[in-house]
C-alpha cells in the first residue's frame, strides 16, 4: 500500500474530491527507481516491458497528482559480458558501453519515459559513490575479505580471469557457462563450481589455487531484512514470498572478481591492483543512489538527493518504488536493502552510519512477469526478438504502450502476439478511443466551429451521468495506478471511453439537424467534449504522445504531457562527456477536470491513432525465425 501513513485502505492522498478535483492533497517526496539495462546491445520490447513503461505510467501519473517525484536509472556498464564482446568486436569495454548507451537513450527517449535523469555507471561520480558505500560497508564489518579458490594458468602462472574459463554449468547443464555466470539459466557461478573447466584462450584445465577475495556478509543483515520485510504491506504476493524464502538460506556472497573492467576496489593495496574489480551486480545497484547524487549535483542544489533517501531529516517520509523483471527481485529485495543497512550501521554487528548518513530501505519492490514472444522467450542469438528500435520504426511509440499497460506481464507471464497487438490497435484505440476524439471533434468542428456552450436548458439525466462516470475516472484509476495495478488502471480509464462511445450512439447528435435542435446537438458534444477532456487525463501517463494531440485537438495549448530530451553532458568530475536523458516535468496536466471553455477555437481534426494494415501480422512474422 503506497501512502505516508501506512495503513490498509485508501491512502488518503489518493482520494479525489467529489467534484474530480485533487481535493486536499498532501505531497511526498518519491523516488521511481528503475531497473538499470545493460548495455551489451540494443534492448527489446520484453525488457522495456517490465521495466520501462510501468515505471514512467507511475511517476508521470504520480507528477500529476502533485507529487515530487524523482525518476532515475542508468545503462549498466560493468562486468564480464561486456568485456567478452567488446573482446569478440575488437574494441574497448568503454567504446561497446558508449556505443549501447546511446542506442538505449535515444529507444527510451522513443518510448517518452520521463526520466528526470538517466546517466550510466562508468561515470566518476557513480565511481566514487560505489566506493564510499564499499568502504562505509567495509568498516562496519559487512564486507569482510575470505580467500577463495582463484584459477591460474598452469602454463604461464598467471591469474586467468572468469571471462576465460568456460565449462558446464552445475545447475542447468549448459554447457558454454563462464566462469561467473551461465548465460543459459542465468544463476551466478564461480569458476571452482564449473563442471569441466577450460580455459578460452588455450584449453588448458586451469589450476585453482588461493587467493583473496570480498564478501558480502549477507548472514549478519539477514535479521534486519527479515524485520524490514515483515513491515512491507501490499507487495504483490509472489515478490514477497520469493523474497522472504531467500531470507532462510543467505550466505557470505562474493562482490569482487578476477576481472579488469569495473569499478576499483577502495581500500590500501587493494585500490591500484589491475586484476581485480568490484563485481558488476553490486556497482549496478548503488547506481539508484549515485544517478540521484548526480541528478542533485546538476540541479545546482548538492543536497536535493537526501529529500528521497535521507532515513533522518529531509528524506525521512520519502516513498521509493523499484521497477523490474522478475529476475532482478534479489537484487532489490534482499541485496540492495542489505547494502543500504550495512552502510548505515543496522545489521547485527551494528556500526556507524557513512558520510552520506542513515538511508531509506525500499518502500516497494514492483517486479513485473516475463513476456514472451509468439509463445516463445524472446532470444537476441534465435531472432525472437524485436528490438524497441525496429518497434518504434514502424508503429508508433504509444501503441506499444497501450499493448504493454492493457496486456502486459503486471502479474503474470504474458505472450505478445502480432495478432493481439493488431487488435488492440485496431480495435481499442483506433475504433474505441481515437474514433470517439475525431468524430465528437469533426461534428463540433463542423457546426460551430468552436467548442459549443451548454443548452440553456440544461443538462438531462444523461448528460450527468456521463459527466459522472469520467469524474469518477480520476479516484479510481489513479488509486489503481499507486497500487501499481495497471492493467486494472488502463481498464478503468477505457470504461469511461466506452460509455462516452454508448452515449453518443444514444444520443445520436448527427440527427439534430434542424435549427430548433442545434442547442441541443451543442450540449451533446460539449458533454461529450468533455468527458473526452477527462478520459485524456486519465490517459495520459500510459498514452503521454497522443494525450498532448487530443489535447490541441480540444484547443490546447502549451505542455499537456511532458517528454523527455536528451543532452550532452560533461561528465562532473573530469571523465569523458556521455549523453543523458532528462526533463522538465514540472509543466502539464494535473490529476484532475478541467472544465473546457464554450468558444474555444477547435484544432483542424486529424486521427491520433494510425490504423494498421493485417498484413503487418504475417509481415512481422516472417521477420522471427523459426
Ligand atoms: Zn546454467
Amino acid at each position: 500500500m503506497v501512502g505516508p501513513v501506512r495503513r490498509s485502505g485508501t491512502p488518503h492522498w489518493f482520494a479525489n474530491a467529489p467534484d474530480g478535483s485533487l481535493g486536499s492533497l498532501l505531497m511526498s517526496h518519491v523516488l521511481a527507481a528503475v531497473a538499470w539495462p545493460y548495455a551489451n546491445g540494443p534492448r527489446h520490447i520484453g525488457h522495456v516491458s517490465g521495466f520501462g513503461v510501468p515505471s514512467d505510467v507511475f511517476a508521470r501519473y504520480m507528477r500529476m497528482a502533485g507529487h515530487d517525484v524523482l525518476m532515475v536509472s542508468g545503462t549498466d556498464e560493468h562486468g564480464t559480458p561486456i568485456q567478452v564482446q567488446a573482446d569478440a568486436d575488437g574494441v574497448t569495454p568503454r567504446e561497446l558501453a558508449d556505443r549501447y548507451n546511446r542506442v538505449i537513450v535515444e529507444d527510451l527517449h522513443g518510448l517518452g519515459l520521463s526520466y528526470d535523469l538517466f546517466t550510466r555507471t562508468t561515470t566518476r561520480n557513480h565511481y566514487a559513490v560505489v566506493q564510499e558505500l564499499f568502504e562505509g560497508m567495509y568498516r562496519n564489518g559487512y564486507i569482510v575479505p575470505k580467500t577463495t579458490m582463484g584459477a591460474i594458468s598452469p602454463s604461464t602462472g598467471r591469474t586467468l580471469p572468469d571471462r576465460y574459463i568456460e565449462g558446464t554449468c552445475p545447475i542447468c547443464g549448459y554447457d558454454s557457462a563462464r566462469g561467473d555466470q551461465c548465460d543459459n539459466c542465468g544463476n551466478q557461478l564461480d569458476p571452482i563450481d564449473l563442471i569441466n573447466p577450460k580455459s578460452r584462450i588455450n584449453g588448458e584445465t586451469p589450476k585453482f589455487v588461493e587467493t583473496e577475495h570480498f564478501f558480502l556478509d549477507l548472514p549478519a543483515l539477514a535479521e534486519v531484512l527479515r524485520q524490514w520485510l515483515d513491515t512491507r504491506e501490499g507487495w504483490r504476493p509472489n515478490v514477497l514470498r520469493f523474497s522472504r524464502n531467500l531470507l532462510d538460506d543467505l550466505q557470505p556472497r562474493a562482490i569482487t572478481r578476477d576481472l579488469e573492467w569495473g569499478v576499483p576496489i577502495p581500500l590500501d593495496g587493494w585500490r591500484d591492483r589491475p586484476d581485480k574489480r568490484i563485481y558488476v551486480w553490486f556497482d549496478a545497484v548503488i547506481g539508484y543512489l549515485s544517478a540521484s547524487i548526480e541528478w542533485a549535483r546538476r540541479s545546482g542544489d548538492p543536497d536535493a538527493w537526501r529529500k528521497y533517501w535521507s532515513a533522518d531529516g529531509a528524506g525521512k517520509d520519502a516513498q521509493s518504488y523499484y521497477f523490474m523483471g522478475k529476475d532482478n527481485i534479489v537484487f532489490h529485495s534482499v541485496i540492495w536493502p542489505a547494502l543500504l543497512s550495512g552502510y548505515s550501521g543496522e545489521g547485527s554487528r551494528d556500526g556507524e552510519p557513512g558520510e552520506l548518513g542513515r538511508l531509506n530501505l525500499p518502500t516497494e519492490v514492483v517486479s513485473s512477469e516475463y513476456l514472451t514472444m509468439e509463445g516463445r522467450k524472446f532470444s537476441s542469438s534465435r531472432k525472437v526478438v524485436i528490438y524497441v528500435r525496429d518497434f518504434l520504426e514502424r508503429y508508433d511509440a504509444d501503441a506499444l504502450r497501450y499493448f504493454i499497460a492493457a496486456a502486459g506481464p503486471e502479474s503474470n507471464d504474458t505472450d505478445f502476439t502480432w495478432a493481439e497487438f493488431l487488435r488492440r490497435n485496431n480495435d481499442e484505440l483506433v475504433a474505441g478511443w481515437g474514433n470517439l476524439v475525431n468524430r465528437c471533434v469533426s461534428m463540433a468542428a463542423k457546426n460551430f466551429g468552436v467548442i459549443p456552450p451548454v443548452d440553456p436548458a440544461g443538462l438531462t439525466e444523461a448528460d450527468e451521468a456521463l459527466l459522472a462516470v469520467a469524474r469518477t475516472g480520476f479516484t479510481t484509476v489513479g488509486d489503481l495506478i499507486g497500487r501499481h495495478r495497471q492493467k486494472q488502471a488502463i481498464g478503468e480509464a477505457m470504461k469511461v471511453v466506452a460509455e462516452a462511445n454508448r452515449y453518443l450512439s444514444e444520443q445520436a447528435p448527427w440527427k439534430l439537424k434542424d435549427e430548433a435542435d442545434k442547442p441541443r446537438m451543442g450540449t451533446i458534444l460539449h458533454v461529450a467534449l468533455q468527458v473526452i477532456s477527462d478520459a485524456n487525463t486519465l490517459l495520459t501517463p500510459f498514452l503521454p504522445h497522443s494525450a498532448q494531440q487530443v489535447h490541441e485537438l480540444l484547443g490546447g495549448t502549451g505542455v499537456h504531457a511532458p517528454m523527455p530530451v536528451i543532452e550532452q553532458v560533461d561528465d562532473l568530475d573530469g571523465g569523458p562527456a556521455y549523453p543523458v536523458l532528462t526533463g522538465d516535468y514540472t509543466v502539464g496536466a494535473r490529476w484532475e477536470s478541467v472544465s473546457i471553455e464554450a468558444g474555444r477555437p477547435l484544432a483542424a481534426p486529424k486521427p491520433v491513432f494510425r490504423k494498421l494494415d493485417p498484413s503487418i501480422v504475417d509481415e512481422e512474422l516472417a521477420r522471427l525465425a523459426d
